[in-house]
């Protein structure tokens, strides 16, 4: 029987679950142009409001990872197990350039494939274009043999990876439909499943910076995509943690760049970094089956970093994607930082108690570090350092964070609109930042 596209959508905007067979037809409109804009729209928007059961949610899973090339890791001689990392975004969140190298030098795979910012978010791959002649986009054989050789490759999603998701995002993305939590665990985890995964930890942030900005938005989306990947055959377990605050000291992206190369070389860098790195290499690595627990495999982990094997991993990682190969000797040389240096002053000295997060990522944007459209420049150089931590005192003498800009114009705005998102108090403590864990 022929399946209508309208058809399909009434019985979504009225409330009922959909069969596998219109999920399929749905997905394969969003790639062969059976399905207009205004139907994936309305489609999008059925779903915002009447959600998905889990049945629903694994056949669009299933059907959007197969909309496009499944990578089949089983004929390539890798001798550990296929892992990943997923964070739903934060501002500062430079984990998965520290955790790859550190999943690989204990022995796991790791095909990372990172997105592009978002909104007032950071994202990876912006990151990694701040190193110069890094190939970001190598071809599926390259990808495999970086992998054979050095354990890990970070890169960005290839054209033939997931395309129904693409599509369907970029319709989401401009009808106020992203914030669906069947829709969210369908676009994360069909590209996470057509990368030939076995094993994922997710980060799933809450807080003023985070995508779900209460916790009980973090738990239901948790909760949805350990159950969803699960159900589609990928081993996963979620840690929601804390994006109250922006994560380590540096926001931007050679920046960010930089202090992941001071972590994995051992310098002294912030707690609440090294904390949710470990804990999601701990996750990973004892669900994989490298380590017998938890404790022991952030042990693993933290052996990996502190015998320098990591920052090697790392190192052959860049090499080997056509980054130089002396980064992390020429850090200067190679990653620049922008030539207006400006410290955010607070009105008041006290204790930093609170950030509005979302307006640092938004100010880190505004300086050219993000990209309001999505065929805006970023100016790679420009971002914040030394920025303070909740419970940490702020004074004439200790600045809020420092500003690397490109003009005094710039840096005097950002300065201004970051002094305005922190509210200091005579005391202040910050909750741990790895909160509740999540699994089936
Ligand atoms: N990130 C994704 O990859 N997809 C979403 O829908 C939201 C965040």
């Amino acid at each position: 029987m022929e399946l209508f596209p309208q058809e399909i959508i009434r019985r979504k905007r009225d409330g009922y679950a959909l069969e596998g067979p219109e999920i399929a037809a749905f997905v394969r409109g969003l790639v062969d142009g059976s399905f207009t804009e205004g139907q994936i729209a309305a489609m999008a928007m059925a779903v915002f409001f009447r959600g998905m059961d889990m049945t629903e949610r694994v056949a669009l899973t299933r059907a959007m990872t197969h909309s496009g090339t499944v990578l089949d890791w089983s004929d390539a001689g890798f001798h550990g197990p296929v892992v990943d990392k997923h964070s739903t975004g934060g501002v500062g969140d430079k984990v998965s350039l520290i955790l790859a190298p550190i999943l690989a030098a204990c022995g796991a795979v790791v095909p990372m494939i990172s997105g592009r910012g978002l909104g007032h978010t950071g994202g990876t791959l912006d990151k990694l274009d701040s190193i110069p002649g890094y190939v970001a986009t190598p071809d599926n054989e390259r990808f495999r043999r970086v992998l054979q050789q050095v354990g890990c490759a970070i890169i960005g999603q290839t054209a033939d990876l997931a395309p129904a998701d693409r599509r369907f995002y970029s319709v989401r993305d401009v009808t106020a439909t992203v914030e669906s939590i069947p829709l969210i665990t369908a676009s994360i985890l069909s590209k996470k499943l057509a990368a030939g995964l076995s094993y994922l930890v997710m980060d799933v942030k809450w807080g003023s910076g985070a995508f779900a900005v209460r916790l009980d938005m973090a738990r239901e989306l948790a909760a949805s995509i350990v159950e969803v990947a699960e159900g589609a055959g990928l081993r996963c377990v979620a840690l929601i943690t804390d994006m109250n605050q922006v994560l380590g000291r540096t926001a931007g992206n050679a920046i960010e760049v930089r202090e992941s190369i001071d972590m994995l070389r051992g310098a002294p860098v912030c707690p609440r970094l090294e904390r949710v790195t470990l804990a999601l290499a701990g996750e990973l690595l004892h669900l994989c089956g490298l380590a017998p627990d938890i404790a022991a495999a952030e042990a693993a982990a933290r052996q990996a970093l502190a015998s320098g094997r990591a920052a090697e991993t790392f190192a052959a990682m860049i090499a080997a994607l056509d980054g130089p190969r002396d980064l992390l000797d020429r850090v200067d040389h190679y990653l620049p930082l922008a030539p207006v240096v400006h410290d955010v002053l607070l009105p008041s000295s006290g204790v930093v108690a609170s950030m509005d997060v979302r307006a640092i990522g938004l100010a880190v944007m505004a300086l050219g570090g993000g990209r309001r459209q999505a065929t805006d420049q970023i100016d790679y150089s420009v971002g914040l350092s030394a920025i303070a931590q909740i419970g940490e005192r702020i004074d004439g003498e200790r600045p809020f964070a420092r500003i690397h800009a490109r003009t005094n114009e710039a840096a005097a705005a950002a300065a201004d609109a970051i002094a305005r998102a922190v509210v200091t108090a005579e005391h202040a403590q910050a909750p741990d930042v790895v909160g509740e864990r999540v699994l089936v």
